[in-house]
């Protein structure tokens, strides 16, 4: 007879149900709220979370989990890791300072003598979530600087609850971090563990029983002296806290060649995430029967409920381990909204099939009960129907919309002719000029727009009005860039504010929720749209704009749309179909519009694909089946139209070395990427590749409202003349301007435009 299996939880949202976070952290930096009051706010979220995780009934809850803005800076202050620039004189980590490394910026007693670069922000593994990168030098020298994990250890015993504090694992927080050139990161291995072990001491010493090490680097290709580091690294945590229990913490994904190696580390309890690795026959023949197994069965990825039979079968199985087993979410729940509870709004059928953080959290413990024989059957009768009605429902599986997917063939994701030919038909249909120049789709959004918006969803502004105000900006926008002597136009997309949500809004298979909010990075909150069922457009999007701002120029008006890809990566997928299978279905969607606007009349057409790199896979080695079906859905998207009309594609990422034969996959007539701020150092993919087709590598950075001079881009321009054919280039920003005021915009385009002529004039 096997143990009681208990359950845990490994990380909670942080934000607040009603991201009250945010809105305590935005009050303290306008200085409408003081650090006092902030540090209230963060108290009684930590607290409310406890209790809610309590009444959940989660045996081993989480503590250390929450942050002000970031978990890895928490733990690069902790560990006294804080950049030169900012002047730490070694005292206490006040939250002034804290903020400082995450946005930047100055105070006069750090001594910088100018304003400190943020830290650099890049995203958690594959997830939407930022973190702030730790930064290594020779100099780096680890000290425990903080007490972070002791005082929320105490704060919530002083409620009650003896927590399981977190930590992001030393060899993790090593990979994450970037070193100084001709720094080995590992050689910082020894320093950084030893105050690892004292955290642990500390840890111990308040009275925790459990604590819970993350390394999610076990789910990554890792270089042979990594693998190598676990074994040293956790003897001696191990020898720092004999009567501490330690889980292990891996998610993300299976991890392969490492399974042996985290099975084998002398820790208490190994974590797998279940619901993206089908390891768990691997694991119960490695996992010696001392050591506890920790079950991720319910998805902290995605937003569905748990199939309780499915997930019954894995823990039932898990059983013959012999040894102590525990029930979890997949990974830390900071990656899915808060609750149900606040979403009336959803309609009782697709409510029932989804499950937030709390909803979660009670399902984990539901299965627990239930293996352990004290569960009440008719949960598991509920949810095998709230299953089968997801299975079965009308609402969901679209029979046509299946069909036309699976007919789909190749020739459907092909262009017409190659683009040689096709580049010459374009030219003779658009005559555009040498270096012709362009933007990347939206305008500046004044205040003005987002209070009519805002208004007109409250239905306080009728359609008729709304749709004037838009054409009345739309025509604003035109003559604007007539009058720069813009070449291909666009229309400015003031009627969306969002570029997922306009579409997902027209598409059939997406739902919003009212308050599914994410954390992104430090205050910023997704509300990413939940794909449910299968996708279809009952009608064109964005052709009566784009047709009505064509009728007002004889120039080239370029139609915008989201690409398939950057929907999917910036929503809550299916986990019912395939991922690939979804992308399809919003190509196809999205084919459709093309072909609209094409018919319309608009002779160029940009599909934006900035997420297209964010779906690499964690493993190199299903990075080729991923750009196979993601580079396809973008040709399918696009490929329906004539030879005359103009595909555009635009990328706002920084590496494109590694995935440059996929962007040539997709076969666009013209790319436009973000390349000012590297200096035209990223070009370097594209001449390397010998890219064929048309490139506008972006002349400024619209992050930044500095106006570059016209000298500027044009030192940028023959830098890209230099490596790559003329008759390729166009002149162009890095990215959209919606965030950018007017002036500024208008200042700077003006000068992108005579950069522009005087190549042209240099070219004659
Ligand atoms: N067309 C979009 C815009 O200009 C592109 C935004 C993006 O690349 N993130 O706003
Ligand atoms: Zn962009």
């Amino acid at each position: 007879m096997s143990e009681r299996i208990l359950t845990h939880n490994l990380g909670y949202p942080r934000i607040g149900p009603n991201r009250e976070l945010k809105r305590a952290t935005e009050a303290f930096w306008a200085g409408r709220r003081g650090a006092g009051a902030l540090e209230q706010t963060g108290r009684e979220l930590r607290a409310a979370a406890w209790r809610r995780q309590r009444e959940a009934g989660i045996d081993l809850i989480p503590s250390n989990d929450f942050s002000f803005y970031d978990q890895i800076l928490d733990l690069s202050c902790l560990l006294g890791n804080v950049p030169r620039r900012f002047g730490w004189d070694g005292g206490p980590i006040g939250l002034n300072l804290y903020f400082r490394i995450a946005r930047g910026g100055h105070s006069g007693d750090c001594g910088c003598g100018g304003i400190a670069a943020a830290g650099e922000m890049t995203k958690w593994f594959d997830t939407n979530y930022h973190y702030i990168v730790p930064e290594f030098t020779k100099e780096t020298c680890f000290r425990l600087s903080g007490t972070k994990p002791f005082d929320e250890f105490r704060e919530a015993l002083a409620l009650g609850i003896r927590t399981k504090p977190v930590l992001v694992g030393p060899l993790t927080y090593l990979h994450l971090g970037k070193a100084e050139d001709g720094l080995d990161r590992l050689s910082l291995l020894d320093g950084l563990v030893d105050v690892y072990a004292e955290i642990l001491g500390g840890l111990a010493h308040e009275g925790a029983e459990w604590v819970q090490i993350d390394e999610p680097i076990l789910g990554l290709d890792l270089a042979p002296a990594w693998r190598t580091a676990f074994d040293a690294a956790y003897a001696r945590l191990r020898a720092a806290a004999p009567g501490l229990r330690i889980i292990l913490a891996t998610y993300f994904g299976a991890l392969h060649e490492n399974l042996e190696l985290a099975a084998g580390l002398p820790v208490d309890a190994l974590h797998l995430d279940l619901a993206r690795a089908s390891e768990l026959d691997a694991v119960l023949g490695l996992l010696p029967a001392e050591k506890a197994l920790s079950l991720g069965v319910v998805d902290g990825r995605n937003v569905w409920r748990n199939d309780f039979v499915v997930s019954r079968a894995l823990i039932e199985r898990a059983q013959q381990h012999g040894g102590r087993l525990f029930a979890a979410p997949s990974c830390s729940l900071l990656h899915v909204p808060v609750s149900l509870e606040r979403e009336p709004g959803l309609g009782a059928n697709l409510r029932g099939w989804l499950a937030f953080a709390d909803e979660k959290l009670r399902e984990v413990v539901t299965l627990a009960q239930m293996v352990n024989g004290e569960g009440d059957p008719v949960e598991v009768y509920k949810n095998q129907v709230a299953i089968q009605s997801r299975r079965a429902s009308g609402l969901i599986h679209r029979p046509l919309v299946k069909a036309r997917a699976v007919e789909v063939k190749r020739e459907d994701a092909e262009r017409g002719s190659p683009f040689s030919v096709r580049r010459r038909k374009q030219r003779e249909t658009l005559g555009l000029p040498a270096f012709p120049t362009t933007t990347i789709g939206s305008f500046p959004q004044t205040e003005e727009l987002r209070s009519s918006r805002a208004r007109w969803r409250k239905h306080e502004l009728s359609n008729a009005d709304y749709e004037r105000i838009l054409e009345e900006e739309i025509a604003a926008v035109v003559r604007r860039q007539e009058e720069l002597g813009i070449d291909v136009l666009v229309h400015g997309e003031a009627e969306r504010n969002d570029m997922v949500e306009y579409f997902g809004e027209q598409l059939e298979g997406f739902a919003f929720t009212a308050n599914g909010w994410v954390q992104s990075y430090g205050s910023r909150c997704v509300k990413p749209p939940v794909i449910f069922g299968d996708v279809s457009r009952p009608a064109p999007m964005t052709v009566r704009w784009s047709q009505y701002a064509q009728s007002l120029t004889e120039r080239p008006m370029k139609g915008m749309l989201t690409g398939p890809i950057t929907v999917l990566q910036w929503s809550f997928v299916r986990d019912d179909q395939p991922r690939r299978e979804t992308a399809r279905q919003i190509a196809l969607a999205l084919r459709d519009e093309v072909l609209d606007l094409e018919a319309a009349g608009i002779g160029v057409i940009q599909i934006d694909e900035p997420a297209l790199r964010e779906g690499l896979p964690l493993r190199r080695a299903d990075w080729p089946e991923y750009l196979d079906w993601a580079t396809e859905a973008f040709r399918l998207t696009a490929a329906g139209v004539r030879d005359e009309t103009q595909i555009h594609t635009h990328m706002c990422y920084c590496e494109f070395n590694d995935i440059i034969a996929s962007i040539a996959a997709l076969d666009a007539d013209v790319i436009s990427i973000e390349t000012s701020r590297s200096n035209m150092e990223l070009l370097g993919a594209f001449t390397d590749f010998a890219y064929l087709n048309e490139i506008g590598p972006g002349v400024y950075d619209i992050h930044s409202p500095r106006v570059p001079t016209t000298d500027e881009m044009v030192g940028l321009l023959r830098k890209a003349a230099a490596v790559l054919p003329t008759e390729n280039l166009w002149v162009n920003p890095d990215c959209g301007l919606k965030t950018r005021g007017w002036q500024e915009t208008l200042e700077a385009l003006r000068n992108m435009v005579e950069a522009a002529r005087r190549l042209r004039r240099e070219l004659a």
